[in-house]
């Protein structure tokens, strides 16, 4: 209870830290200001307080158009949506504008194929070499516009390319962003279920082997109770750094819910994929916990993982359960550990006892 009250003792903090940011630079005290300069002050947005102390490096001040800036990039839930609403709108602008240049490429071409058709009959008509020489002129000029027309619309759609890369970088960021976890910077659930989707589908057709992992930290309720609900948020970044530090570039590995992970392993057999379980456990166990603010120790936590091997036939659902009956096993085997399928402490709910 005394660390809970530690915890609205320090969410006060944050309060109050904000309301001070507020009152000091004369903004209006909106809501909306109030969640940007609340959440610079509990730090736990790096990318907000790096835009913001940019900013107040560059001028030592803030406007509230800056402010309105940063709320969009950060905090607005319409972020997302609104980005790709701006990338759609310019790939319709830049769309509009090449049909245009086409449109009037073609209205030139065919005005040129006039030029020439009629300067063929007249040639034919024509008696002296000057009257030769006069349309021989104006199929010259003709030419050389059609040409510099023709090299204009080669640069627009050469730098329409370039736009359109870019806006393709864009979208690219905006979906990552949308995959993944702001706490852990893991894929996030969304992200999970599509690659398991694609990963089981793969694993179907192509008989190569996949295993999932799931992991759950171990008595997790009772640290929140004891440190407050903000500082397990901090574990929950540590053990994902343990899970990043363990896990090769191939695999997945994602935040499936509040304290739970789960990593993909394509191309993994079973026995590889428990060495890597084993490695991010004692890797959780053997880091000591530091509260920033204080310096206090607060021990060390620890995770149990279930492991399960893909087999012919499963689907999304069947594997994860396997391998979420395992970490059950893990749990009530006494925590901290590996079970896989084949481990005889492995309950599996589907195996038939004779
Ligand atoms: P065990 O798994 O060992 O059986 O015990 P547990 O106490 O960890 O039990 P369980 O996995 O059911 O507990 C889930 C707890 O995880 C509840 C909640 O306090 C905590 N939790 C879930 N999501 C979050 C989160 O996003 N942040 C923080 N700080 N805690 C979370
Ligand atoms: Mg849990
Ligand atoms: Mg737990």
């Amino acid at each position: 209870m005394q660390e809970h009250n530690d915890d609205v003792a320090r969410s006060h903090g944050f309060g109050d830290l904000a309301f001070a940011q507020i009152k000091g630079r004369r903004l209006d005290a909106m809501p909306r200001n109030y969640e940007v300069w609340y959440t610079y002050a509990s730090g736990y947005h790096a990318e907000l307080s790096d835009a913001i102390n940019v900013i107040l490096s560059e001028r030592g001040a803030i406007t509230q158009e800056q402010l309105d800036g940063v709320y969009e990039a950060h905090l607005s839930p319409n972020r997302l949506t609104d980005k790709i609403d701006v990338v759609g709108n310019r790939v319709m602008d830049e769309i509009e504008q090449v049909m245009a240049m086409i449109d009037s490429a073609a209205g030139q071409a065919s005005a040129y194929g006039n030029d020439l058709a009629g300067a063929s009959a007249r040639l034919a008509a024509v008696g002296t070499p000057e009257g030769v020489r006069t349309i021989i002129e104006t199929l010259v000029r003709s030419t050389r516009e059609i040409e510099a027309n023709n090299k204009a619309l080669e640069q627009r759609l050469k730098a329409s390319r370039s736009e359109i890369q870019q806006l393709q970088e864009n979208l690219d960021a905006v979906r990552t962003e949308s995959l993944t976890d702001p706490l852990t910077s893991l894929g996030n659930r969304k992200f999970y279920d599509q690659a398991i989707t694609k990963a089981v589908a793969l694993a179907n057709k192509s008989e190569r082997p996949l295993c999932l992992l799931v992991s759950d930290i171990d008595h997790f309720k009772k640290f929140n109770d004891t440190f407050g609900h903000l500082t397990g948020d901090q574990v929950l970044r540590l053990v994902a750094l343990s899970v990043k530090q363990n896990v090769k570039t191939q695999d997945l590995a994602c935040r499936y819910g509040g304290e739970e992970f789960a990593i993909i392993l394509p191309d993994t057999t079973l026995r590889a994929a428990v060495t890597v379980a084993e490695h991010i456990r004692r890797s959780v166990m053997t880091k000591e916990l530091i509260k920033r603010s204080t310096s206090e120790n607060l021990g060390r936590i620890t995770i149990s993982l279930g492991v399960a091997a893909f087999k012919p036939g499963d689907t999304v659902a069947t594997l994860y359960d396997r391998a979420d009956q395992c970490l059950y096993s893990a749990k009530r085997n006494g925590r901290n550990r590996v079970v896989c399928e084949t481990d005889p402490e492995a309950e599996m709910l589907d195996v038939k006892v004779a």
